[in-house]
């Protein structure tokens, strides 16, 4: 099973535009589980305000340019 909020995640958007790697989607958003070791997902879940440029590391991606 996917990450819950896959369809939802501004990471989505990034990677369409090309601004982060589908590497994150892969090794995070697509797997069975590893999703809940996400940083967003973790915060997410517990209520906790999180930058949307965090990546499911918990590094902040710098190369987004806000629009
Ligand atoms: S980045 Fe994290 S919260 Fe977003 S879809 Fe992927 S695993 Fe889920």
């Amino acid at each position: 099973m996917a990450c819950p909020w896959h369809k939802f995640c501004p990471l989505r958007k990034f990677e369409e535009e090309g601004k982060i790697s589908s590497q994150w989607r892969k090794e995070y958003c697509d797997t069975r589980d590893n999703w809940k070791n996400c940083k967003r997902y973790q915060m997410e879940e517990n209520g906790e305000p999180h930058s949307v440029y965090m990546l499911p590391d918990g590094t902040l991606q710098k190369k987004i340019n806000k629009k």
